[in-house]
């Protein structure tokens, strides 16, 4: 049985734990090891780690921060398949889904690889007579990311190698239920000649966030996980004087107009519906069928959804996995009950589905459409983040986009049409942060950056890109003048230009 602990100053941490939690193998329902959660002094040793390496690390030279970088990248392709091979044994979702995550992740690495370009100032001479001005980024300090389940090894990466990358030294809490490519991660910094302490892990629970919210030496916090941990993430780091980005839950449209590629919406529906078992925060939930076309979507769909092999994620064949635990693969299915009673038509129950080549213990649940699902219902309030598509019909355009629009949730939405009239309506009137054309999951490069509206963001800043460089910084002017026997003397005024 494993045993993960934290990662602190360069070295696996061997203080011990008081409390623990257990890891699962989510296709077998197994327990297959354990991990130690963080205290409060666990965790303060860890920023203190990363404070020390702080001090030397916000002074290595772009260049050399960047070859670190390089380096990194190699290691994480040479071991795709290592960390795949976590990620599916904790997580469950199928291999190549768990290699496209680390692929994903990389983009990100591959994009602080170009920190000397990104940490680029601004320079204009003689503002004033003889005065230059010129701008530059600093590193903020000892910066914290906070990761949810879903993309144990991606999320992370959304984070990290951009807060590396522009000085900042960085501690990682990922989740729980899948610890151990985090570690694997950080023994890649190491290798990758990563100063000791610049990145460090500690695991645990609420009581390691709340160390991390309000720890004084701690500059920011990068969180993604669910609305309520979002808001309660931003709303006490805030108040701690931090600096937070926190992306929160999803309730993802796919909008199909009745001029749409009939075949290529009912394959982008089934593929962003029920990839990864429907534990995406970009996966569609709600697919909105404008008239005519419900009923010949269903039928496309169903034929598609009887094909789909569900099993374990490391069985070649398998196209679904299981879902990451027994409660939540029950919390999944109970919105099937629930739907019905409150007067949808199930034509597709995931409960039946067969599972190919599975250990009866597993967290098994198919993949399910609810039909005629309307806004009160709690399959569409709610997120439910699994594989369960619930379709709406809408009469018009008009009340599609309405229904987008009155979501609580702003992160991804998409339309399916053939019209580019249509499409650019439909892309400006959305109110969602990351839109979709004839594109199911539409996650940006590494090079734009990730991120909703409304309750899926609380913050100002969206993940990497540009934004991510500006949240892991500080902006600095500096408006310079040498020393010159004309510099004209006392002057007791507010500066102005001459
Ligand atoms: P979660 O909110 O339960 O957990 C996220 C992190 O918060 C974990 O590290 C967890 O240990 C910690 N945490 C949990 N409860 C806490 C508490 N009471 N106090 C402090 N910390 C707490 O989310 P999850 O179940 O791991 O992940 C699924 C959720 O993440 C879904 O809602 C999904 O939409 C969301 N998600 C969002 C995005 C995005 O980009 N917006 C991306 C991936 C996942």
């Amino acid at each position: 049985m494993k045993h993960v602990t934290h990662w602190i100053g360069g070295k696996p941490w061997t203080a011990g734990a008081e409390r623990h939690g257990d890891v699962y193998d989510p296709a077998t329902g197994q327990v297959s090891g354990h991990v130690d959660f963080a205290s409060a002094d666990d965790v303060d040793a860890a920023v203190r780690a990363a404070a020390e390496a702080f001090a030397s690390w916000r002074r290595v030279s772009l260049a050399r921060r960047a070859s670190i970088m390089f380096a990194f990248r190699e290691l994480i392709r040479e071991h795709t398949a290592e960390l795949a091979a976590l990620i599916t044994a904790e997580h469950g979702k199928v291999a190549a889904d768990a290699a496209g995550e680390v692929a994903r992740g990389l983009e990100v690495v591959e994009f602080a690889c170009g920190i000397p370009h990104l940490l680029k100032g601004g320079y204009s001479e003689n503002v004033s007579t003889s005065v230059d001005s010129y701008s530059i980024r600093q590193p903020l300090g000892v910066v914290a990311g906070i990761t949810p389940f879903n993309f144990p090894a991606m999320v992370p990466m959304w984070m990290f190698p951009l807060a590396i990358a522009c000085g900042n030294t960085f501690v990682l809490k990922p989740s729980e239920k899948d610890p151990s490519a985090s570690l694997l991660l950080a023994r890649l910094w190491a290798q990758a000649g990563l100063p000791d302490g610049v990145f460090n892990v500690v695991h645990g629970d609420k009581v390691a966030v709340d160390a991390l919210l309000t720890h004084p030496d701690v500059a920011a916090l990068s969180f993604v996980g669910s609305t309520p941990i979002a808001r309660y993430v931003y709303e006490t780091g805030t108040s701690h004087g931090k600096r937070v980005q926190a992306l929160g839950g999803a309730k993802n449209h796919m909008v199909v107009l009745p001029d749409a590629d009939l075949d290529l919406a009912a394959d982008a529906a089934v593929s962003a519906g029920f990839g990864s078992a429907g534990e995406r925060c970009m996966a569609i939930s709600a697919l909105v069928a404008v008239d005519p076309v419900g009923d010949e979507l269903l039928a496309k769909i169903k034929d598609r959804v009887g094909k789909l092999i569900v099993g374990p994620g490391a069985d070649e064949r398998s196209e679904m996995g299981p879902l990451v635990t027994g409660p939540h693969r029950d919390k999944v299915a109970s919105y099937l009950d629930s739907g019905v009673a409150q007067g949808a038509s199930l034509p597709i129950d995931g409960r039946r589905h067969p599972v190919t080549g599975g250990d009866a213990g597993g967290f098994w649940l198919g993949p399910s459409v609810l039909d005629h699902v309307t806004p009160e219902m709690s399959c569409y309030t709610d997120e439910i983040f699994g594989p369960v598509l619930s379709m709406l019909r809408a009469p018009s355009y008009e009340a599609a986009v309405s229904l987008v629009n009155n979501s609580p949730y702003g992160n991804g939405v998409a339309v399916f049409t053939c019209d580019g009239g249509a499409a650019r309506r439909f892309v400006s009137e959305a109110e969602i942060g990351m839109v979709g054309v004839n594109v199911p999951i539409p996650v940006p490069m590494a090079y734009y950056s990730f991120g909703g509206w409304k309750s899926s963001l609380f913050g100002d800043t969206h993940v990497h890109g540009t934004e991510g460089v500006h949240f892991y910084t500080h902006g600095k002017v500096v408006t310079s003048r040498w020393p010159d026997p004309s510099h004209g003397g006392v002057n007791l005024g507010f500066p102005v230009n001459s």
